[in-house]
């Protein structure tokens, strides 16, 4: 019996559980790549944000020290000294003008000691700031106190967001005025452009003065103390008197900040986080790609390994099972064997039994026809001993009267008889031997020759005409040296007699047909033939048509008896022409040389 194979459970379900709990493995890689963006990330901004800041710082810094020059210049303490002359406040206007022309300032502007601007590079302008008081912007307080004067705000007339350098004008005695110049903001604002990373500067309030995002604008990133509110509200840096709170998430912008100490100011630069989600989830999408390829990979590789070791062990299996048909076929062979064996010798067995048992049939049934023929024999052999007493019984009356010739007549009789009763004891013996003769290989041609030479002197004497049609080839056939002799001198011999019976022209024609199996003889001739109870009764012993001097009646059924025994057959027929036509069908052999003494029967 076989063992059924198991059914093959799918690994994919085990794979898909393995790489669930791979999958935790994609987090550090997720914090590694997110870690790696940031610190990339980080670095870039760093650097934006120091152009930024040195931008911004260059540009306060090239008009930082602009007014205490202006301050100095003759024309400009002209028109302080003298407010009332027209055309020194038109130089001092001109001046302004050209300054602010040449330096890319936003607007200059001169104001008295009292506050009241007297000259401005915008003099011409609607917006004039001429006559105007800005006192209460704290850079004047501060340039009137000989301090540089340093203010963020948006411009009240022009609206404009710039920052404000001033610089308090002295001579000896007496503080003359401030010049004041201020730097356009929004300008530089504008510069910064449209990148997804926002910049954002706060003053000292934590207000947003410049960014990148409109909304952000004037938004306080911290609650104002009431001072500082208080302070906003004098100093009006900003078009609200009180900045809505702005709260930037942490959790959702990157920021990284610089402190401007001069002015007070933070530079703030914020990437969105989100920046940095595509790239680490394509690390991730590409790490957790790279894992299932594994697992697929690790799958193949295990199905193969499966496959591998599921087909070794079917080939083991199945040479197994050869192995044990071989072996189970190997037995069957052998009991076959043993009983064909059993059966051989069986048959073998049953063979010679059977071969005993024909023998002893054979025996028996020539017993029984001897025990049949013996009231012929017992007569055939009385007439003559009959005979022969009678005439010795003669002889001795015909020796009484001296009649010598009268007895040597029936001496001569009695010899007759005796050779007569000798004839048929020693033919009687043919049936009564057991022939233990094996077949041989016996030349055809030259045993019909020494059967005919027997025969020649009486042939002659009839002048019977011998027409042979036989190959030159010796024919060689299975029998035994005598007996074959015996039956052709048979059959020569009635073929003889039966030609005596008629006038010449007699003849006798001998020939041979071979087939596959054997050699045919057939002998012919052109006396009366067969009648037709002959030829039913030839073969039986003591039949005979001749007189009882000339035949027994024995020679066919001994010529039967012998072709039998040499496994040939005897047939006997009339030819159409006349005549008997006797056929000794007889067994072909290989060549050989008889070298046996020739069989004992005569
Ligand atoms: P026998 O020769 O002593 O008569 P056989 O057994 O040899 O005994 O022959 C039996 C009979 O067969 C013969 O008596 C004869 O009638 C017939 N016979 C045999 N040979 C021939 C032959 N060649 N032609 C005609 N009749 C034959």
């Amino acid at each position: 019996m076989t063992p059924t194979p198991t059914p093959h459970r799918p690994r994919w379900r085990s794979l898909a559980l393995l790489a669930l709990l791979l999958a935790p493995l994609l987090w550090p890689l997720q914090q590694l790549a997110e870690r790696y963006y940031r610190d990339e990330l980080i670095e870039q901004n760093r650097q934006t944000l120091d152009l930024y800041v040195a931008n911004l710082l260059g540009t306060l810094r090239r008009f930082e020290v602009l007014p205490a020059i202006l301050g100095d210049l003759p024309d400009l303490r002209g028109a302080l000294l003298q407010p009332q002359d027209a055309p020194a406040l038109a130089k001092a206007n001109q001046l302004l003008s050209r300054v602010r022309e040449q330096t890319g300032a936003d607007v200059i502007y001169l104001m008295d000691a009292r506050g009241i601007t007297r000259a401005a590079s915008n003099h011409d302008q609607a917006d004039s700031f001429i006559g105007r008081d800005f006192t209460f912007r704290p850079y004047y307080r501060a340039a009137s106190e000989g301090r540089l004067g340093r203010f963020f705000g948006q411009g009240t007339t022009s609206g404009k967001r710039g920052y404000y350098f001033a610089a308090g004008i002295r001579d000896e005695q007496q503080r003359l005025g401030v010049l004041v110049l201020k730097v356009d903001l929004d300008y530089t604002e504008r510069l910064w452009g449209k990148t997804p990373e926002q910049l954002l500067v706060t003053d000292a309030n934590g207000v947003i003065i410049l960014t990148s995002n409109p909304d952000w604008r004037f938004r306080a990133t911290r609650p104002l103390s009431r001072q500082e509110l208080a302070r906003i509200a004098a100093e009006q840096p900003y078009p609200t008197l009180n900045p809505q709170p702005l709260t930037l998430d942490d959790s959702q912008w990157l920021m990284q900040s610089r402190e401007l100490e001069e002015t007070g100011w933070t530079v703030n630069i914020l990437a969105p986080r989100n920046q940095l989600e595509r790239p680490v989830q394509t690390v991730v999408a590409i790490g957790g790609a790279s894992l299932l390829a594994l697992l697929l990979l690790l799958g193949l590789l295990l199905q193969r390994r499966r496959h591998y070791i599921e087909r070794i062990a079917l080939d083991a299996r199945a040479k197994r099972e050869l192995e044990i048909r071989v072996l189970e076929r190997t037995r069957d062979l052998e009991t076959l064997n043993n009983r064909l064996k059993d059966e051989v010798l069986e048959r073998e067995q049953a063979q010679q039994d059977l071969l005993r048992t024909q023998d002893d049939l054979v025996q028996a049934s020539k017993l029984t026809a001897l025990g049949t023929m013996s009231a012929s024999i017992s007569h055939e052999l009385n007439q003559p001993l009959a005979a022969i007493r009678s005439y010795a019984d003669n002889a001795g009356v015909l020796l009484d009267h001296q009649r010598h010739d009268d007895v040597r007549g029936n001496l001569r009789q009695i010899s007759e008889l005796t050779a007569r009763m000798a004839s048929i004891i020693a033919h009687l013996r043919a049936f009564a031997r057991r022939d233990r003769h094996a077949p041989e290989s016996v030349a055809l041609q030259p045993a019909l020759d020494d059967a005919l030479a027997l025969l020649a002197k009486r042939r002659r004497a009839l002048d019977v005409e011998l027409i042979r049609d036989l190959p030159a080839a010796t024919l060689w056939v299975q029998a035994g040296e005598t007996r074959l002799r015996q039956v052709l001198g048979n059959v020569l011999a009635n073929a003889l007699d039966a030609l005596s019976e008629r006038a010449p022209p007699r003849r006798l024609w001998l020939s041979s047909e071979t087939s596959a199996t054997g050699v045919n003889l057939i002998l012919r001739d052109n006396g009366p033939g067969f009648s037709p109870q002959a030829l039913q009764h030839a073969r039986e012993p003591f039949f005979t048509t001749k007189t009882s001097t000339q035949g027994l009646g024995l020679g066919l059924a001994i010529c039967e008896t012998l072709m039998r025994a040499l496994g040939g057959e005897l047939l006997l027929a009339n030819h159409p022409d006349g005549g008997a036509l006797i056929t000794l069908q007889l067994r072909h052999t290989e060549p050989g040389t008889n070298l046996q003494p020739p069989e004992e029967f005569s």
